[in-house]
């Protein structure tokens, strides 16, 4: 079973983006299946994902989009410390 199409790479930021979506279930089913696709692949967005769950369940039920600005700057800077993988030649 793969929906997924292989060759459609999706690049962490665009995964980051997604992952609020995600994390509450909004993903229609192709997509999450190429966000966990990545995940699979790319262990720096899945210690991200950690983080963002974790920061959501500290918020509540609040969705990602409303969190305060503080949270959100962590998250940011929580981002820039990873080292993303090579883009390749
Ligand atoms: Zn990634």
């Amino acid at each position: 079973m793969s929906t997924a199409d292989a060759h459609s790479h999706l690049p962490c930021q665009t995964v980051v983006e997604l992952l609020t979506d995600y994390l509450e279930g909004a993903l229609d089913p192709a997509t999450c299946a190429r966000v966990e696709h990545h995940l699979s692949l790319c262990p720096p967005c899945v210690t991200y994902l950690d983080q963002l769950r974790t920061t959501m369940e500290l918020v509540g039920r609040l969705p990602a989009d409303t969190l305060p600005p503080d949270a959100l700057e962590e998250l940011d800077a929580a981002f820039r410390g990873f080292h993303p993988p090579p883009a390749g030649p």
